[in-house]
């Protein structure tokens, strides 16, 4: 099979109800219609993914998007009006046209309109939505070049070019608690806590956003995003050098390699799973990143969140 396809035999493989991983604006996506089981299934299969831990539907437009939902709420529409098409995903309540294969059984489904021109165009041509997780294994690192995927999952995939992700980071995963007036976000993502804050101060909703950390949650566990080799994080105010030289000292026989977070939060969350993958090419590799207590709200937020999930099982340092 020919690994990168063109997006006429990207069409007409979805179209056939096979997977193919498309570009979006966040991450490359394992993509399969939603009206084909066993194209669902082989998204699980492909990945490892666990059929308790449920998938995105990938819609082309709002209209696309209300249909799969038995709530009509005119804050959905809002919602949707406001931050798609891009990288906002909406959990909310199902009809029985989502299977729940993608829903892990759940009521709600979780609904997002990506921005990125390709996807928009087979979306629009297929006429039918997209179920799509990340285009990696389950537990590492998102792939943000067409070369990550095909090196994750050695050109078994098709994959059609597009590009080095925009945003480089995944979409924020949102859910209306309508009763409590809260906006949840259950994954934090590209649209911030602030960017929330702004919108209900901007429409003069009276709603509240919260993080809401749910380990029994799909995706809310403390492990994921992971490296090929080991990842610390350093939480300490000691200089480069008694840092390099402790870790040294500990692990004589590993290579360091620090994972570079002086950018600006927008270039780093666009690069820094790229980053990852480059720094534990080589297995004998130890990456570490020291915590920097000034690198907290907005997108940071969210680079932070991936961070401590992709170091998580290394003992913390100092
Ligand atoms: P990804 O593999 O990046 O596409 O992650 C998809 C994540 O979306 C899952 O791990 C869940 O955390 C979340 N998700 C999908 N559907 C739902 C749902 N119905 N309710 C809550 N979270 C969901
Ligand atoms: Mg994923």
């Amino acid at each position: 099979m020919k690994s990168i396809v063109n997006y006429e035999q990207a069409l007409k493989l979805l179209k056939a109800g096979k997977l193919v991983a498309l570009p979006t604006e966040t991450v490359y996506g394992l993509a399969g219609r939603i009206d084909d089981e066993k194209a669902l299934k082989k998204i699980f299969q492909l990945k490892k993914r666990p059929f308790f831990d449920p998938l995105i539907v990938h819609c082309y437009d709002k209209k696309q998007a209300l249909s799969y939902l038995s709530e009509k709420q005119p804050l959905i529409e809002k919602i949707f009006d406001e931050f798609t098409p891009g990288p906002l995903t909406l959990v909310a309540k199902k009809n029985n046209k989502i299977s729940s294969l993608i829903t892990a059984k759940k009521q709600t489904v979780a609904i997002r309109i990506p921005k990125h021109p390709l996807i928009k165009k087979i979306l629009k041509q297929l006429a039918v939505p997209l179920a799509m997780p990340s285009a990696n294994p389950y537990g590492k690192v998102s792939p943000v070049k067409s070369q990550h995927v095909l090196s994750s999952f050695k050109n078994q995939i098709p994959v059609l070019e597009g590009g080095f992700c925009q945003k480089g980071l995944e979409s924020t995963i949102l859910k209306i608690d309508f009763l409590k007036k809260k906006l949840l976000i259950l994954r934090p993502g590209i649209i911030t806590k602030e960017n929330l804050e702004k919108f209900l101060i901007k429409y003069q909703i009276g709603f509240k956003v919260k993080y809401k950390k749910d380990p029994f949650q799909p995706g809310g566990g403390t492990s994921h995003y992971k490296p090929d080799s080991a990842f610390y994080i350093i939480e300490s105010e000691k200089t480069e050098k008694e840092i390099k030289s402790f870790i040294s000292k500990k692990f004589p026989k590993k290579i360091l390699k620090k994972l570079n977070l002086s950018l600006s939060s927008q270039k780093t969350a666009r690069e820094v799973y790229s980053q990852l993958r480059e720094l534990s090419k080589n297995k004998k590799s130890i990456i570490y990143v020291q915590k920097k207590s000034h690198q907290k709200s907005g997108l940071w937020d969210t680079i932070w969140n991936r961070l401590e999930k992709a170091s998580s099982g290394y003992f913390k340092f100092f």
